[in-house]
């Protein structure tokens, strides 16, 4: 990916972004600044907006969601701790930006959308670069994806009161799950280790998500 030709000034400008907002905020992991390089985040945001996809910045997706900042992406992609063999699930597909990142990493990514237009946007976009290794569904993540886990890693795209327990009984022995957990306002992105024993809990960094909303979520209003 990407799949035929493309204007090059989009080419330029994910060059920069891989450069100065990656590189030169510490983002060392190859396979995750490889996928970054690749992946036409110009193609996930409103053609009005596509001239701001590489900026530092978020953007607006329609229906009060957004493309999260590409620094936190990549944050949240390294987090994981990714190998080439793994599934991962993705709770949050919004645009589908993060979830291309990842199926250019891993063998299969598994993401959830609860916002209808959202889930079939993305689903269309995946078809269309020919990602063929994303499995997409319309329901409460909040709740994982039983039939399919238990999962290498989980990434949460949207803050929560907490961490569901479901969704750590879905890791794999081994498995990370990232998540931003806090108030609607702020959150603290959370990196839980499943080991032999039991659960390991560390604080990566502070962090604004829209809010998760769903049965281990917030309520929606
Ligand atoms: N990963 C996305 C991307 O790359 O564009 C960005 C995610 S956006 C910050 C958060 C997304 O989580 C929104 O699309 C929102 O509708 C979705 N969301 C919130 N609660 C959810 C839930 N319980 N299940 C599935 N999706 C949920």
């Amino acid at each position: 990916m990407p799949s035929g030709r493309e204007p090059e000034k989009f080419i330029r400008w994910r060059k920069a972004m891989v450069t100065d907002q990656l590189q030169g905020r510490g983002i060392r992991d190859a396979a995750v600044l490889a996928a970054m390089g690749a992946v036409p985040r110009h193609l996930f945001v409103s053609e009005a907006l596509m001239d701001q996809a590489y900026g530092d910045y978020p953007l607006p997706i329609g229906y009060q969601q957004t493309i999260s900042q590409p620094q936190i992406v990549a944050e949240m992609t390294q987090a994981l701790g990714l190998l080439p063999g793994d599934r991962v699930l993705e709770i949050g597909t919004g645009s589908g930006y993060q979830a291309a990142v990842l199926a250019e990493i891993v063998f299969r990514v598994y993401t959830i959308e609860r916002l209808q237009p959202l889930y079939m946007q993305a689903r269309k976009l995946f078809d269309r670069l020919k990602y063929h290794n994303i499995v997409t569904r319309y329901s409460d993540g909040s709740t994982g994806w039983k039939p399919e886990s238990p999962f290498d890693a989980v990434l949460v795209t949207a803050g929560g009161p907490s961490v569901p327990e479901v969704l750590l009984s879905q890791l794999a022995v081994g498995g990370r799950l990232v998540m931003p957990v806090g108030t609607a306002q702020s959150q603290d992105l959370l990196r839980i280790t499943r080991t032999e024993e039991g659960f390991e809990q560390e604080t990566l960094c502070a962090c604004r998500f829209v809010k998760l909303i769903g049965e281990h979520g917030w309520r929606d209003e």
